[in-house]
């Protein structure tokens, strides 16, 4: 009998519907439940073997779940907790994949208050696409998951959340909320905003047809990111939005440094720049493939 009879998903897209997978194929759970916002995605997560069922009321997706996973824009959390609520029971564990984590607590603490069984996490793992049809088992696979416990969490809905992200090949991770946040602001949340800023520059230039035709492998890799979901990095930028403020003004001072000195034609002071910016990447990339 798998560990899990019931794993209810809200929001089966590409983050929600990757972990249902890679459940499915570990054995980890009997039966997916799909709750969410429209029928087409979870019809098609249906067809695709995603979810063994789907409701629309989200209720009735979340009742008799052993773990319900909310994978919902983080605009969206409040409404989802809130709807799901009166049918949980205590040790119906809750966790969620949000890409910050105080307003996903807040929003978690205003319809539950303080619950013992819920969990936040948030996989540090993704790609530019969306919905089910992105989906794939193997997301997770060698990447990080952060779960941010609190004071109110039982370490037994902790483990729980734990070997889930484990069966799915991630390496999980523990630390506060906070810490989350601030990190996760300088590490994935200035580098889409400079992506999307980018490109939102660029497209505005009255040449902007002609520099796109140009655009070679460089321009790609710096701006993949940019094709990312507008409403998701809408609700992290606002929900994020005091870490990520401070993350793009230390890098606003900095540009400004870079300037000065394209402007003056420093070759050395920018060589210097950039092959330290080379050593970091270097390590960081090395350390990845370990
Ligand atoms: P996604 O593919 O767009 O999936 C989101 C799902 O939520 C969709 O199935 C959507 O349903 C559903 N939904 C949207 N609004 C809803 C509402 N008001 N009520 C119920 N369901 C609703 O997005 P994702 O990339 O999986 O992201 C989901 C969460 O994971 C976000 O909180 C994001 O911050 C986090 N996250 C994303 C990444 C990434 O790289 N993408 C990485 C880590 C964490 P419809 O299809 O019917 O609209």
């Amino acid at each position: 009998m798998a560990p899990i009879r019931q794993l209810t998903v809200i929001g089966v897209g590409l983050i929600g519907g990757s972990l249902a997978r890679a459940l499915k194929a570990a054995g980890m759970v009997e039966t997916v439940v799909g709750g969410g916002r429209g029928e087409a995605n979870l019809r098609r997560a249906l067809e695709l073997g995603v979810v063994d069922r789907y409701e629309l009321d989200l209720a009735e997706a979340a009742r008799g779940a052993d773990v319900v996973l909310v994978g919902v824009p983080l605009g969206a959390m409040r409404a989802v907790f809130d709807a799901i609520a009166p049918v949980l029971g205590p040790d119906t564990v809750v966790t969620d994949v949000g890409s910050a984590k105080a307003t996903v607590v807040e929003d978690a603490r205003a319809a539950f208050g303080p619950r013992p069984s819920f969990v936040p996490g948030h996989p540090i793992a993704g790609t530019e696409k969306s919905g089910v049809e992105a989906s794939f088992a193997e997301l997770f696979r060698r990447r990080k998951v952060i779960l941010t416990p609190l004071a109110e969490t039982d370490p037994r809905a902790t483990a729980k959340v734990r070997a889930l992200w484990e069966a799915a090949g991630a390496q999980v991770v523990e630390m506060s909320v906070e810490h989350h946040d601030e990190i996760l602001a300088a590490t994935s949340h200035l580098p889409h905003v400079l992506a999307f800023g980018l490109v939102d520059t660029l497209s505005r230039w009255d040449d902007s047809r002609e520099i796109f035709q140009f655009a070679a492998g460089g321009f790609r890799d710096f701006t993949r990111i940019a094709s990312s979901d507008p409403v998701m990095w809408r609700d992290i930028c606002v929900a994020n939005r005091a870490a990520i403020e401070h993350a793009l003004e230390r890098y606003m001072e900095d540009l400004a440094g870079l300037l000065a000195l394209v402007r003056a034609g420093d070759g050395q002071a920018l060589e210097a720049v950039f092959r330290h910016a080379k050593q970091a990447r270097d390590r960081f990339t090395a350390m990845l493939e370990q």
